[in-house]
């Protein structure tokens, strides 16, 4: 014990000046003392700071910048460095450029260190011309500050939630419509959530907003089903936000981390929103993923897309396929599309979203893709192409080996994680499917998500 302490070049609370060397996945600057890296918020490589040491751990630290001795150019000015310190837009102090170069180089490094796949040409990110306020969700916990009901953001790594008004990221209708929420909340003497000792009512506000339709939802995350007053509260905010057609709440009584329960009352309205991407029309429930940047999911699925050059002969499988989006966009150029998806309340809107866009040629499956695919694969489906498009732990070994045993010949692989991304690459790759080139796409500007698509190809 004693040897590796001393082992540590660093004691907390001491100050001293280092330069920023590189960047965590997550965006933090690291230094090196002695090969002991500390990792710095709000700084970037290039930079001389003096900083103050937060944390020791065995094999890092964190520290906290005093004093930029020198600047990198690629630093935005003024900042507010509570969007850092909650997460909200921990890359805010870089420029638009950085980030992306950022994000390009988060590819490369997955690529090469963790599936050492040195053939591969990440190409430059697709940025955003305006990379604020894109978000069409928010879900904002609702906590007691000082005394008063809150929306904010928790401070990293902690249970304190700071109040925050302009969340910068969001579409702005949707915090003006937080703004006015909060205030029927209070007005109304709704408990907000106390985590300590999980009292209180109401834990989360998520209030979703079609992009180019203005439809808005929102659901009232509470800890039990009854809701005083909820009729004239929502009345209030539909007569205070006409764009308001869905009051949804979910009963979450559980002390955890995860969000929503299974359990959803419709409170006023619809029970879901249209909106439309690539001009087809989709309804969108409480329950169900929808790609948070409208914008770029459609510059991401015209990629997607464009990588797969599709036939009218073709037979597709959307695996992950959510409420359908990927399917009904391409359903027009090809023979079939099988869509499969684990959200039961997703699939009940992609079949309704086929119909309404009038596709007959899309079957929707719920289950999970790893046990679909070995069915699919009996019963004689022979796709030509594949599009997977996982949440952020990447595909099952299984669904690999069932998805090669379809024999498509091709494979586009829609990621939000590069790590995992490069991984089943790799894995891929081993049997028989090679990538040559990786598109990243800026879903999430100001954070350190990384969004990727790429084309394996059968040799
Ligand atoms: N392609 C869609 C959804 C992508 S998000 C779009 O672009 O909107 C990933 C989706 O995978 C989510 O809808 C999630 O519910 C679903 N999912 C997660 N694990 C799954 C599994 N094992 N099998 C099938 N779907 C799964």
């Amino acid at each position: 014990m004693k040897k590796t302490n001393k082992e540590i070049p660093v004691t907390k609370n001491e100050t001293l000046e280092v330069e920023i060397v590189d960047f965590t996945h997550e965006g933090l600057g690291v230094a090196k003392v002695e090969r002991y890296p500390l990792f710095i918020e709000n700084a970037i490589p290039g930079e001389v700071v003096e900083v103050l040491i937060l944390k020791v751990g065995k094999k890092f630290g964190f520290a906290k910048v005093l004093n930029w001795v020198t600047k990198s150019p690629d630093r935005v000015e003024e900042i507010d460095e509570s969007l850092i310190r909650t997460g909200i837009a921990p890359l805010h102090h870089m420029t638009y450029e950085r980030q992306l170069l950022f994000k390009q180089q988060q590819v490369e490094n997955c690529l090469t260190k963790i599936a050492k796949l040195t053939n591969v040409e990440v190409l430059p990110v697709l940025g955003m011309a305006d990379p604020l306020h894109y978000r069409n969700k928010a879900q904002i916990p609702v906590r007691k500050i000082d005394g008063e009901l809150e929306v904010g953001f928790y401070r990293k790594n902690s249970h304190d939630l700071v109040a925050i008004n302009d969340f910068y990221i969001q579409d702005k209708k949707i915090d003006d419509a937080l703004v006015v929420i909060k205030d029927i909340l209070k007005k109304y003497h709704v408990k907000p959530y106390n985590e300590a000792d999980n009292s209180g009512t109401i834990k989360t506000v998520m209030v979703r907003k079609g992009h180019f339709t203005n439809q808005m939802m929102i659901v009232f995350v509470t800890r039990k089903k009854k809701l005083f007053n909820s009729e004239a509260m929502c009345k209030e905010i539909e007569e205070a936000l006409p764009e308001v057609i869905s009051i949804m709440q979910n009963v979450q009584p559980e002390k955890t981390n995860v969000l929503l329960s299974d359990e959803f009352v419709c409170l006023s309205g619809k029970e879901y929103i249209i909106d439309y991407l690539l001009e087809k029309e989709y309804r969108i429930s409480a329950r169900s993923f929808y790609q948070i940047n409208t914008l770029q999911a459609e510059v991401l699925y015209q990629k997607a897309m464009e990588l797969a050059t599709l036939k009218p002969t073709d037979v597709v499988i959307d695996a992950y396929c959510g409420i359908g989006t990927i399917g009904i966009s391409l359903a027009d150029k090809v023979k079939k599309v099988y869509g499969v998806e684990v959200i039961k309340e997703a699939i009940n809107d992609a079949k309704i979203n086929a119909e309404l866009n009038e596709i007959e040629n899309i079957e929707f499956k719920v289950g999970k893709a790893e046990v679909v695919f070995p069915q699919w694969l009996e019963k004689g489906i022979k796709p030509n192409v594949i599009f997977v498009d996982p949440p952020r732990k990447g595909l099952d070994e299984s669904f690999i080996t069932a998805s090669v045993e379809m024999k498509p010949k091709k494979i586009v692989y829609v990621s939000c994680n590069p790590a995992t991304f490069a991984r089943d690459l790799a894995l891929y790759a081993e049997l028989g499917y090679h990538t040559s080139q990786v598109q990243p796409i800026d879903m999430f500007p100001q954070t350190s998500h990384v969004e990727s698509v790429a084309l394996l190809e059968r040799r």
